[in-house]
């Protein structure tokens, strides 16, 4: 830690964000290119967390410190803090390292006392503003140090007063009138703070400070900071500048502007002024304030001058600029710039343009966009016009992105029958407490899935990103009630055939039907693609399913299938009744017919998947989850039943023959329970327990490559064994297979170039990757299980029952479901794949979790040097991007700021 606390604006410079946090840095770097910058200082980060360390003390000597400072801004504008003639009034602005708009305290006019106010009044000529000044200085001031609520003052106080005297706004009221207001005010200090307002500038500034420091905790800020994930220990400096007026007549005036349109990337002025206001009547919407154009015709030489400076600016960060501007006497002054914030749209195309205009090059533009804003692009989106005035429903976890508007369906069946993507053409939500593979035919032809259970890995969260549908999940406080047809939450309730309106990328959702705008996938961010492309070492491949998911994968620019799920082409209606005839029947003639039929199936799922990823390799993993998810649920069949053998016990006849074949669905059902299916019978245990599944299924896979091959397609089919945990049962099951697909290609008569690989999704596996490679041809790491079974968290429970108070405890810093664990799981990766590699030469890994869209996984995947990332057809572009920063990192270097 240095000594230093105070910096002039002349002492620091852009690169100094840590130590004077953005607002800070960017003052001086303005200070220093020649900007009209009023002049101050900065108090570093560090006397933030020295005030936090020491029990909210500041430190002993700041205050000579920042006499010192004072006396520097004294001589540069030849003015006085607290003196009678051409009194020095000043600002005091918090600025964190990563802008916090509007989470932390600001006081303005600071300095105003009785002697102040004479001397300024006899400068000036102007009393009215002076008193102006003052009414804003005690209300800020006792709001931030005092802790007297702003509203008292301006609501109740300024309003009645306002009304009293009939003025519309506070431009209607005189000089006397505002001295009356103050007095009014200072009255209410007296009150409610139990002292007098302090008259004493240094008494003024040192409390202000004070106050800003302790802003970096209040709730507000805390909240921002954990949605943003921004640091807690970062601290924000403070920043005490010379005041400037734009409140100090016609000729004055104060506005913010970009330097291109930040919801689309135009490369146009786009901002507001007002004349004859200070700064927060901009933002807090007092007056309505008029467009920048205006201003070329209300004062063309200060708008020149301003355009000047925003475009010298813009050039000198590359970057497009959000800025804060004053206009005293018609003298422009700069008061703040920082990098802008933008939609995802606007993003690209900024980047994409300037490095069109020469300012940044192809890998810094890459580096420019984040995942979130490419996943913009791809979704469509609420109107954010129509939010101010939507109704809330209630909020649940951003499983899916996008937004949805439908009508309320409270079952599968219903939603297949009515839906868009099914029959009827009708738009549904299908809202269930949680949705499982029974739902998948009715999840498909609805345009958004809303659960009240489950995380964003829970079954409806994964199918719905799978398959692009929208969805909000684990919304608890939502009740479903699927008999009633209701959804109620508190006192709302929404009846099945109501409208709602859910936005995946956020959780929300709306009563009734919000107006949606479609994806844009324009010139630029195909440009942005292709550069991405260029840059990346890690190849990008989808986890699909079905031809149609792998058609969408290929658009967004896949280069194989990571992850073909054989089981989900199970779930389809005409199929299910077949596989549930294979899993109970006793009869072993039985179970060959039905997988005979399923072959048949099969084999054309594959072909049709081959077909579209022409020569493309695609990993086919062989059947992973627990039979009984096949079959019907447990308790239904018990309560069903029980109504069956009490209708017949009270008389009703002819259901006899119903209830024999639900008591005998329900036996066989029960001899299949597990207590915990997840670390069941399932993965490559059920091919060691029932080899003819798995055996069918490679003759599928492979007669379908066959069948291609001849028609001189190319086709390179991975299929891959699931939950292996001990190089034993590879060994057992991959022998099976092998033999079996040694045998269809003799049958044939053609060479298929096919592979057998396993996934690495059980630490045990992990940890006898050297052994497993023996049998391996390929490693593909399953890190939704892994994590679910390195930290012994259920992947459909935890988020929804205690993750969050684990992230509000800080217990895990990020939810490991959504971003590897590098310290634990990636521990294990890392393993795996340096003795998975010793043991086999050049073992092809890759991922195929849900973390293969994440970027920040996506960097780890990188460092250990993975050879692919796969992820959902609609995070491919996004995974592109990410693999090319991953790339990039440490080849440049850029700013970025939150
Ligand atoms: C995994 O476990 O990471 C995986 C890809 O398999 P699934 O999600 O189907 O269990
Ligand atoms: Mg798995």
């Amino acid at each position: 830690m240095s000594n230093k606390r105070v910096y002039l604006f002349r002492e620091g410079n852009a690169t100094m964000r840590d130590l004077l946090g953005g607002k800070g840095a960017n003052l001086a770097e303005m200070t220093n290119i020649g900007l009209p910058v009023p002049p101050g200082f900065t108090i570093t980060t560090e006397v933030c967390t020295e005030y936090y360390q020491s029990g909210k003390q500041l430190p002993t000597g700041l205050l000579d410190e920042m006499k010192a400072g004072i006396k520097d801004i004294e001589q540069q504008m030849n003015r006085t803090l607290g003196g009678a003639e051409r009194p020095l009034l000043v600002s005091v602005r918090s600025g964190a390292k990563f802008s916090m708009p509007g989470m932390m305290d600001t006081v303005l006019n600071l300095g105003l006392n009785d002697t102040t106010i004479k001397g300024l009044i006899a400068e000036t000529e102007n009393e009215r503003f002076v008193y102006d000044s003052y009414r804003r200085f005690i209300m800020m001031f006792s709001d931030v140090a005092f802790n007297i609520s702003k509203h008292g003052f301006d609501e109740h106080i300024f309003g009645a007063y306002k009304e009293k005297v009939g003025a519309k706004t506070d431009l209607d009221l005189n000089a006397a009138q505002l001295k009356e207001v103050t007095e009014l005010f200072l009255d209410h200090v007296r009150k409610n703070a139990g002292r007098e307002f302090p008259t004493d500038p240094l008494e003024q500034l040192e409390l202000s400070v004070e106050a800003v420091f302790r802003s970096w905790n209040n709730d507000r800020a805390i909240y921002y900071r954990r949605t943003e994930k921004i640091p807690d220990e970062i601290g924000t400096a403070v920043n005490v500048q010379s005041m400037v007026y734009g409140n100090a007549g016609d000729d004055c005036g104060t506005g913010v502007a970009f330097t291109r349109d930040p919801s689309n990337g135009d490369r146009h002025m786009f901002g507001e002024y007002l004349m004859n206001a200070q700064g927060e009547d901009v933002v807090a919407g007092v007056r309505t304030p008029v467009p920048i154009d205006e201003l070329e015709k209300q004062n063309p030489t200060v708008y020149k001058e301003f355009i000047d400076l925003a475009n010298k600016l813009e050039r000198h960060y590359k970057d497009i600029q959000d800025l804060e501007f004053t206009i005293e006497h018609d003298r422009l002054f700069m008061l703040q710039c920082r990098s802008g914030k933008r939609t995802g749209p606007a993003a690209v195309k900024i980047a994409v343009d300037m490095v069109h205009e020469g300012l940044i090059g192809k890998d810094e533009a890459i580096q420019r966009v984040s995942g979130s804003q490419v996943d913009q692009l791809l979704h469509p989106r609420i109107d954010p016009a129509s939010l101010s005035s939507a109704k809330k429903f209630t909020k649940g976890l951003a499983a899916s992105p996008g937004a949805a508007v439908g009508k309320v369906v409270f079952d599968a069946d219903t939603a297949a029958e009515r839906g868009l993507r099914g029959g009827a053409g009708e738009k549904v939500i299908l809202c269930r407490d949680e949705t499982n593979p029974d739902d998948v035919h009715g999840m498909m032809a609805s345009q958004g899935i809303l659960t009240a259970r489950g995380g964003k890995t829970s079954h409806a969260a994964v199918v719905a990103r799978g398959f692009g549908i929208p969805c909000v999940a684990g919304a608890e406080a939502i009740k479903v009630n699927a008999g009633a047809k209701t959804l109620t939450v508190g006192d709302m309730v929404v009846r099945e055939g109501d409208l709602l309106t859910l936005d995946g990328s956020t959780g929300d959702v709306f009563v009734g039907a919000l107006p949606l705008i479609a994806p844009e996938v324009s010139g630029s961010f195909g440009e942005l693609m292709t550069w991405a492309d260029e840059a990346r070492t890690m190849k990008v491949r989808a986890n699909a399913d079905n031809p149609g998911d792998a058609k969408q994968a290929i658009e967004f620019g896949a280069e194989g299938i990571g992850l073909c799920r054989t089981e989900h082409m199970f779930f389809e209606t005409e199929r299910l009744p077949i596989v549930q005839e294979m899993i109970l029947t006793k009869d072993e003639k039985v179970r060959q017919a039905a997988l005979d039929k399923l072959l048949l199936v099969q084999q054309s799922d594959f072909e049709g998947i081959f077909e579209v990823m022409g020569g493309k390799p695609v990993t086919v993993r062989l059947i992973d989850p627990p039979l009984h998810e096949f079959l019907p649920n447990y308790e239904t069949l018990v309560r069903e039943e029980a109504v069956l053998k009490t209708k017949i016990e009270f008389g009703q006849t002819g259901l006899e023959a119903k209830l024999e074949e639900t008591t005998t669905m329900l036996h066989a059902v029960e001899s299949m329970k597990e207590s915990n299916p997840m670390l069941g019978l399932r993965g490559v245990r059920l091919s060691i327990v029932f080899p003819g599944l798995v055996v069918m299924q490679t003759r599928a896979i492979l007669q379908a490559a066959a069948k291609l091959i001849k028609q001189g397609k190319k086709v390179l089919p991975e299929i891959m064994i699931p939950l292996v945990s001990t190089v034993n049962e590879l060994r057992v099951v991959q022998g099976q297979l092998q033999a079996e697909a040694k045998k269809i290609v003799a049958e044939q008569g053609v060479e298929i170039p096919y592979t057998f690989g396993t996934m690495i999704e059980i630490p045990r596996a992990a940890l006898t990757a050297g052994d497993i490679a023996q049998y391996a041809q390929f490693f593909s790491f399953g890190t939704n299980d892994l994590t679910q079974t390195t930290f012994g968290y259920s992947r459909d429970d935890a988020e929804g029952k205690f993750l969050g108070r684990y992230a509000d405890l800080k217990i895990l810093t990020h939810n490991p479901f959504e971003t590897l664990d590098t310290i634990g799981v990636g521990r294990l990766m890392k393993l795996a794949v340096e003795e998975g590699r010793a043991a086999r030469e050049g073992l092809k890994c890759g991922i195929c979790g849900e973390h293969g869209g994440d970027p920040e996984s996506i960097y780890f995947c990188q460092e250990l040097g993975l050879d692919y990332i796969s992820c959902s057809p609609f995070r491919v572009p996004i995974a592109r991007l990410a693999a090319a920063q991953a790339a990039l990192r440490g080849k440049v270097k850029v700013a970025v700021d939150k």
